[in-house]
């Protein structure tokens, strides 16, 4: 069986480090916001090329508490696209904001930058973009429109941890940037957590505070903040793992181009990628009008699969105000995709069968 993640493989590679660096933590005896956390998060910071760095709770969090320390809330509005997971529309709603949904190009599954103007009205406060599945967005016409109407731009880097844009790093390709680092995500670790990258100083000392119970120091309270940090064991283990980031993404870059030169199918149609660097394929997602029968098929063969998403958020229950909404583009991608495994623990004959398979289907 091609399992579609195996994560056990995936950090039993790091095995000995993580254990060490656990167990330095348990003799220390010291778990939240200790040397571990700012050790990742100088790391973290200097590998994705900004002035900061904030562990938090989970991607959502971070994406959240980005738009709460830039004041934008109640009656404000962000252009995000509509083809993504939840949490990046779920991040807007939550701070009392409207998401303002985009359509997708869908050749990149990004959000179509020339459909953004259009968007943009008197309460519009910022471009929520997402690198989905490990692909830069065109941030070129994205910072054009935000200049031209001055908008703040956030990252959804959740899927994009190293991906490279013109030289610099997600996360450091606007004016601030949430991640994830759920066990899954290219740069994962063993439970929850997140991450803020920016080079604007106001906003680091903001959004520290607002995910420390709003507290600039020791029972000083100065926003009503939340409780989201990234615990010492998982930002030592980020750590360990952030070494390998870019040996990881190459291997997953080979692994795309194998497949891109490999399948050869009339009913599938293969993932765009305009820059080989600006795309850390956390997902390779592949389009057929008979999705489903593909799925069933590669099954059978022993091939897991998984389905980046099945349902559009605009179609979900929590968002039934947007239940008459038209998204043709984003509904006709969550209808045809399906991903395929892709690793870095995956192995050359697990590949070469993928594509073997998928070409007699
Ligand atoms: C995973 C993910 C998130 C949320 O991250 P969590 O850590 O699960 O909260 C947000 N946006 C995108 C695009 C994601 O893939």
């Amino acid at each position: 069986m091609i399992s579609f993640l195996d994560l056990q493989k995936v950090n039993n590679r790091f095995r000995d480090k993580i254990d060490e660096r656990i167990k330095n933590i348990l003799d220390c005896g010291w778990y939240l916001q200790g040397q571990e956390n700012e050790l990742f998060c100088k790391n973290f910071a200097a590998y994705c090329g900004t002035r900061f760095a904030l562990g938090c709770g989970n991607g959502l969090d971070a994406l959240r508490l980005i738009i709460a320390a830039y004041g934008i809330g109640y009656g404000d509005e962000i252009i995000v696209p509509a083809n993504t997971y939840i949490a990046s529309i779920l991040a807007i709603s939550e701070n009392g904001c409207t998401p303002v949904l985009v359509e997708p190009d869908i050749n990149t599954y990004c959000i179509h930058p020339d459909l953004i103007e259009e968007k943009i009205t008197e309460k519009t406060k910022a471009i929520l973009v997402v690198h989905l599945y490990g692909q830069i967005c065109p941030m070129e016409k994205i910072w054009k429109l935000a200049q031209k109407y001055q908008l703040k731009v956030i990252e959804d880097a959740a899927q994009a941890h190293g991906a490279v844009y013109q030289g610099r790093r997600a996360g450091n390709l606007a004016d601030a940037a949430g991640f994830s680092f759920y066990p899954g995500k290219n740069l994962g670790c063993l439970g929850d957590g997140g991450g803020i990258t920016t080079n604007d100083e106001d906003l680091y000392t903001r959004v520290k505070a607002l995910a420390n119970y709003g507290s600039d120091r020791k029972y000083h309270h100065i926003y009503k903040g939340i409780n989201s940090r990234l615990d010492e064991i998982q930002a030592a283990v980020l750590d360990v793992k952030l070494q390998f980031l870019d040996e990881d993404n190459q291997k997953r870059r080979t692994i795309a181009r194998k497949y891109r030169d490999g399948i050869k199918h009339s009913k599938i149609i293969l993932p765009a990628a305009y820059d080989e660097m600006a795309h850390v394929w956390h997902i390779f997602a592949v389009r057929t009008p008979e999705r489903d029968s593909l799925q069933q098929y590669l099954s059978e063969k022993g091939i897991q699969t998984n389905i980046h998403y099945p349902t559009p958020p605009h179609k979900q229950g929590a968002y039934q105000e947007f239940g008459q909404l038209s998204l043709p583009v984003t509904e006709k991608i969550h209808r045809e995709v399906l991903s395929l495994p892709i690793s870095p623990v995956m192995t050359e004959e697990e590949v070469d069968f993928v594509i073997q398979t998928i070409n007699q289907w």
